[in-house]
C-alpha cells in the first residue's frame, strides 16, 4: 500500500536558541542520544524491509534539530536510494554542513528548511539554499511570522529565485489583522491558510487511513496531535486500524496535519510536494489570494 508516515524520535535537542522554542539549546544526555539513535536506525530498517509491500513517503520531524547528528544523514541518504521509497524529508534549520547530500538521490529526498533570524546570519543561510539549489535537492524554505522577522522575510523573498516558494508560519497564539495577514500573504499567497486553526472536528482527513505518526517507540498514532494510538508499527497490529475516520479534535493548527485534511485542496496545491511544502507549481499565483482569503478556520 501506498503510506505516508511522519516520524518523531526522542531526539529534543536543538543547536539553536529561538526564543519561542522550548526545545532551544537543550542538550540530550549521551544516554538519549544513544536512545534516539537506536530508535531511528530501527524504524530505518523497518522503512528498508518494506521493499515489495509499500510504497512510502517519510518525513523526520524531530523535536529539536536532526541533521546535525550522523545518524540522521545516513537514514536520508540511504531511505533516499531505496526504490519503495518515494521521498524522504526532514525538517530542518539548516545549520548543517551540507556535503553528505552529495551521496543523496536528489529525485527521492527533500528539505523542509526554517530560517530563524538572530541564530544564523542571512548571508549563510542564503548561501545554504543556494548550495541545495546547486546540488538539485528539492527545498522549501519558510520563516515563523513574527512582526520581527518581517524585513528578515522580506529580505529573504527579494533573494530567493522567483520559482522558489516561501512558506509563512503564523506564530503560535498570535492574532493577526487584515492589514498584517496581507503583509504576510504579499511574502507567502498560502499564508491564509496558516492565519487561523482550521476546524476540522469530524471532518475527513487522511492521517489514521494513508498518513501515520510514528515515535520512537514504533507506537502507530493518525497523527501528531491525536493521541489515541492505533498499534505499533513493529508487530504489524497498527495495520488491521488503517481506514477512514472523521477528526476528534476541533481544530487543526499545524500544517503537517491540516495538509491531509480533505476538505482542504492542499493536496493539489502541493502535489508531489506535500511533505517537504513544495507547491506543484513553485510560488503560488498571488490571484489566489482573494480565494483564499476565508478558509474553513476557527479562531
Ligand atoms: S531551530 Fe527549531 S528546534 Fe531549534 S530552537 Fe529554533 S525553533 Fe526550536
Ligand atoms: S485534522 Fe489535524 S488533528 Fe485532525 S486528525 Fe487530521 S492531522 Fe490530526
Amino acid at each position: 500500500m501506498d503510506l505516508t508516515l511522519l516520524y518523531r524520535g526522542p531526539l529534543a535537542s536543538c543547536d539553536y536558541d529561538c526564543p519561542y522554542c522550548p526545545f532551544a539549546k537543550r542538550r540530550d544526555t549521551t544516554a538519549q542520544l544513544r536512545a534516539d539513535r537506536a530508535a531511528l536506525e530501527r524504524f530505518t530498517g523497518w522503512a528498508r524491509s518494506r521493499a515489495g509491500e509499500d510504497r512510502l513517503s517519510l518525513l523526520f520531524t524531530p523535536w529539536g534539530e536532526g541533521l546535525v547528528r550522523s545518524w540522521y544523514r545516513r537514514a536520508l541518504v540511504d531511505l533516499s536510494h531505496q526504490p519503495h521509497v518515494d521521498r524522504v524529508a526532514i525538517q530542518t534549520n539548516l545549520s548543517c554542513r551540507t556535503d553528505w547530500l552529495a551521496e543523496a538521490d536528489p529525485a527521492t529526498l527533500a528539505l523542509w528548511c526554517t530560517y530563524h533570524p538572530g541564530q544564523t546570519p542571512f548571508d549563510r543561510f542564503l548561501g545554504k539554499l543556494r548550495d541545495l539549489a546547486g546540488r538539485g535537492i528539492r527545498h522549501s524554505v519558510g520563516i515563523v511570522g513574527l512582526p520581527e522577522n518581517l524585513e528578515h522575510a522580506r529580505r529573504l523573498r527579494a533573494a530567493l529565485p522567483a520559482h522558489v516558494y516561501l512558506w509563512v508560519n503564523a506564530a503560535d497564539g498570535h492574532t493577526y489583522t487584515d492589514a498584517e495577514a496581507d503583509t504576510w500573504t504579499a511574502l507567502d499567497p498560502l499564508f491564509p491558510y496558516s492565519r487561523h486553526p482550521h476546524r476540522s472536528a469530524g471532518l475527513p482527513c487522511r492521517t489514521g487511513e494513508s498518513v501515520v505518526s510514528v515515535d520512537g517507540d514504533g507506537t502507530v498514532r493518525r497523527c501528531h496531535f491525536v493521541r489515541a494510538e492505533l498499534g505499533n508499527l513493529y508487530d504489524d497490529s497498527y495495520r488491521t486500524a488503517l481506514g477512514p475516520r472523521p477528526c476528534p479534535l476541533a481544530t487543526c493548527d499545524c500544517h503537517i496535519g491540516y495538509v491531509h485534511l480533505e476538505t482542504l485542496p492542499l493536496y493539489d496545491v502541493f502535489a508531489g510536494g506535500v511533505l517537504e511544502r513544495v507547491p506543484a507549481t513553485g510560488t503560488p499565483p498571488l490571484p489566489l489570494v482573494p480565494l483564499l482569503r476565508r478558509p474553513p478556520a476557527a479562531g
